[in-house]
């Protein structure tokens, strides 16, 4: 028998604000345990939530994005159960009346094009971190993820594989990083997704779905996607059924395992939240919103290509991460050379970032050194190489640039005497060379002008260096 995969997504990602959602703590992923808490976060009986306005801000901005309805009038809903993660044994979410709703997302799977429903997205808090201490059998409670903002992104059933469902959260990272909504780092658990799945005969009713938690990658979700539409095949063609249930999946043995059967909406007593009012969300806070929605990438490729005239193939470079392309709008402006400046980006950064395992989200380079350094080769100052070396000890040591070029001696040596003088030396102690180049071996140029410039400490003007040797071996 064939069967079809089905797929729907609940991706959680935590908000890039700096404090919490109901009270003034701070959002910095780490810090000691229990060291980003207070009354509220902890849940103490009598302490009172306050909503931070750059939530619904946040979230109203990624609704936009994706072509969502604004709810106007978005309510909290408690949603009650007990686990020790969560100290109120409720969690303040959003059923009745979620912020934001019926939206999508075109992807691109494979060169085929395809449009991803969005049921909804909700705001709510993050619960507290389990640490199981195996050596002392204990397990542990940090609960300065207590109160985290997050929304929830809630799709349609609309995936047919898992590639479909990686496109999808690839392009939705990139919206909500460009959108400065969310810092996306998995490993960090601040972009979480949860894949409920089922398989049916093509084009029937819905099959029965489970719904898989604890994938921490992209990797690990596509081999979870393929696995779980194994294991029900299997049970299906053995003429059994599949069971409602949340399952655990473990990346290390490639399998999952069930870990409770699925909970329905009235098992958590949902009921209006007490302690918060409604936001009400006016014509003039929706338009501040949009008036202030950061630009996505897409429009930043098209924009560098006819602004700056980059070419096409650049600006995608450039754009393949928010951190590039923030870097590269700092530095073109600061140095006020939009082309190097994506030479930079492209070139140099790029390898360096490749050179030294690093990710883009980890790049952190002083705008204002590497501005510096770009004036300097554009200003005939240092030349090509002494610049390339300049911005390697800029991005490995935050070096200062100019202390790092006069000890180094590396601003250019374009006084005419000097020059005449090493390209003197260079004839004359490799007469051979010079030989086979006047018989006509273009290549000894090639050599003689190495060998110049390392007599020049790497430092001569190029240009100047090769006419006057020219005009040495032409003279002699
Ligand atoms: P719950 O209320 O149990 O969380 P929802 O109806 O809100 O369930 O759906 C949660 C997610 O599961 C959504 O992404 C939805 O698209 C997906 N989903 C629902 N039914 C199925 C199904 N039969 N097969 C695959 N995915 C499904
Ligand atoms: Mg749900
Ligand atoms: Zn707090």
């Amino acid at each position: 028998m064939t069967w079809e995969t089905v797929i729907g997504l609940e991706i959680h990602a935590e908000l890039s604000t700096a404090s919490k959602i109901f009270c003034a703590c701070p959002t910095a992923f780490g810090g000691d345990p229990n060291t980003h808490v207070c009354p509220v976060c902890a849940g103490l009986p009598g302490a009172l939530p306050k909503l931070n306005r750059a939530v619904p801000d946040l979230a109203v901005r990624l609704g936009l994005s994706l072509g969502c309805a604004i709810e106007r009038h978005s309510r909290f809903d408690r949603k009650n159960y007990f686990y020790p993660d969560l100290p109120k044994a409720y969690q303040i979410s959003q059923l009745y009346a979620p912020i934001c709703s019926d939206g999508r997302l075109e992807i691109n799977s494979g060169g085929t094009g395809k449009s991803i429903g969005i049921r909804e997205i909700h705001i709510e808090e993050d619960a507290g971190k389990l640490v199981h201490d195996s050596a002392g059998g204990a397990t542990l409670m940090d609960f300065n993820r207590c109160g985290v903002p997050l929304v929830e992104i809630v799709t349609q059933p609309d995936f047919r594989s898992g590639h479909e469902v990686i496109a999808f959260l690839e392009a939705l990272r990139e919206i909500l990083l460009y959108l400065r909504v969310s810092d996306c780092k998995m490993q960090e658990g601040s972009l979480r997704a949860d894949v409920n799945l089922s398989v049916r005969q093509p084009g029937g009713a819905l099959g029965v779905r489970t719904e898989m938690k604890n994938l921490n990658s992209f990797r690990a979700i596509g081999r979870a996607i393929d696995a779980e539409t194994a294991r029900q095949i299997s049970i299906l063609d053995a003429g059994g059924r599949v069971a409602q249930e949340t399952r655990r999946w473990d990346d290390d043995r490639g399998e999952s395992y069930g870990m409770r059967s699925k909970e329905n909406a009235q098992d958590y007593r949902y009921f209006p939240e007490p302690d918060l009012l409604p936001v009400d969300i006016d014509d003039a806070w929706l338009a501040s919103v949009e008036n202030n929605l950061p630009e996505l990438a897409s429009k930043k490729r098209a924009r560098y290509v006819r602004e700056y005239g980059l070419a096409a193939q650049e600006a995608a470079a450039l754009t393949s991460h928010v951190n590039l392309s923030t870097l590269f709008e700092d530095i073109a402006g600061r140095s006020g050379e939009p082309s190097e400046s994506a030479h930079l980006i492209t070139g140099e950064i790029m390898r360096l970032l490749n050179q030294t395992n690093m990710q883009p989200e980890a790049l952190s380079v002083d705008v204002d050194k590497l501005s510096a350094l770009i004036g300097l080769v554009s200003g005939g100052r240092i030349n090509r190489s002494a610049y390339k070396e300049t911005v390697e000890a800029v991005f490995m040591s935050d070096v200062d640039p100019r202390a790092y070029i006069a000890e180094k001696g590396l601003m250019m040596q374009s006084d005419g005497a000097i020059i005449a003088d090493a390209v003197r030396d260079t004839i004359g102690e490799n007469p051979g060379a010079a030989a086979e180049y006047r018989a006509g071996k273009e290549k000894a140029f090639g050599y003689l002008m190495g060998q110049a410039m390392k007599r020049l400490g790497g430092s001569g003007d190029p240009e100047k260096v090769r006419d006057a040797l020219l005009s040495a071996l032409r003279d002699e």
